[in-house]
């Protein structure tokens, strides 16, 4: 494995050439590159409609109020997110009601999204934690039974499938995160949601742009949220190298999964089928964390945590509605995850440096 060097440096002219071209155009915000972008988003998750806007988090706000979720509604999602996950919900007017994770794959635990459920429930925001998507048949029937509205957080999980359907597509609406680090990344923020519903389509770039149906005609209170020219225009070069980068992110899992092996660390159970997990993240766990972070640092193995506290530790979102039978799994995969390196440039040796460095803990 070359580690992508060649392809690195045609990647970056392409983006040049990209930045150039928007540059000189003079068209800088909703010109042609987002809708070229937009296009071939929609076309690649298989989706109808692709709507850029600025960023992750505001693609689920925008989503949830272009659905009409809003005050007095409810929506379940999971503890163990990224905080903007839950920002987006409060964000939009509704009520967000954690509920735990199952503790073999971090995603959101059916039961306990079952005893979260309320008259006022309107939806359940899924979210694809590190690149996973759940059995979304389950949770397809889930939502149908109890009359929710199913929207997917797909920050982290670019292109990942469940029985050939790509995430985003399987509810009302799918959002998803461009930020430089994500599997599809900008040179900045970015983001876009993904719906088949021309309706919402629609209502979501009135919303992005201060909620306007005709220039200067305002028929909501919207947003700024765009996503740039610049940005799409790079979005749309990465985007020719993406599936590569995802194949190569599960090559480097499959090295983690057959070699890494230690009686304290434990990997999150594999999923059943390859295309179900694009590893945006490959998170371990490990009851003596601290430890085991100070010993990849002498090894000069970069590691980080996410999430350290899950929401209803934080001191901003504790007081939110949860689960009555309790968090536990958030909280204990909270205390004892640990994400290792995993990007699509690391060549076969660092991997194995890594997992030399795993099972040598002492
Ligand atoms: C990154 C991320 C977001 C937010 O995306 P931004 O583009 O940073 O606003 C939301 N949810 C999850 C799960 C994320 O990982």
């Amino acid at each position: 494995m070359t580690g992508f060097a060649k392809e690195a440096d045609t990647l970056l002219r392409n983006e040049l050439a990209a930045c150039e071209r928007v540059i000189r155009s003079g068209s800088y915000i909703l010109g042609s590159e987002v809708e070229h972008f937009e296009q071939l988003w929609a076309e690649r998750c298989r989706s109808r409609y692709a709507v850029g806007v600025g960023n992750g988090m505001d693609a689920i706000e925008i989503a949830l109020r272009a659905l009409g979720v809003g005050a007095g509604d409810e929506v379940i999602t999971t503890a163990m997110t990224a905080f903007a996950t839950v920002l987006a919900i409060l964000r939009a007017g509704a009520t967000p009601v954690l509920a735990d994770i199952s503790a073999n794959d971090a995603l959101l635990d059916p039961e306990s999204a079952q005893r979260c459920l309320t008259p006022r429930t309107k939806g359940i925001l899924l979210v694809h934690l590190y690149g996973r998507i759940a059995p979304m048949n389950q949770w397809r029937s889930f939502c149908d039974e109890h009359n929710l509205l199913l929207i997917e957080d797909c920050a982290q999980s670019h292109l990942a499938m469940c029985d050939g359907k790509f995430a985003g597509t399987f509810g009302a609406a799918g959002a998803f995160s461009f930020y430089p680090t994500k599997n599809l990344g900008a040179v900045g923020d970015g983001g876009a949601l993904v719906t088949n519903s021309e309706e919402i389509a629609a209502k979501a770039k009135r919303l992005r742009h201060y909620g306007q149906s005709v220039r200067y005609y305002h028929t909501e209170l919207g947003l700024n949220s765009r996503l740039d020219e610049l940005q799409a225009a790079i979005l749309r070069a990465r985007l020719d190298w993406l599936e590569q980068f995802t194949k190569r992110r599960r090559e480097i899992a499959a090295l983690y999964y057959s070699g890494i092996r230690h009686p304290r660390i434990e990997l999150l159970v594999q999923p059943s089928s390859q295309e179900n997990h694009v590893y945006h993240l490959f998170v371990v766990r490990c009851e003596d964390r601290q430890r085991l972070m100070s010993h990849l640092e002498v090894c000069r193995i970069a590691s980080s945590i996410h999430y350290p506290l899950p929401i209803h530790e934080q001191e901003l979102t504790c007081h939110l509605d949860a689960d009555p039978a309790g968090l536990r799994h958030s909280e204990n995969h909270a205390a004892t995850c640990l994400s290792i390196p995993c990007h699509p440039q690391m060549k076969d040796g660092e991997v194995n440096r890594v997992i030399d460095a795993l099972n040598s803990f002492a």
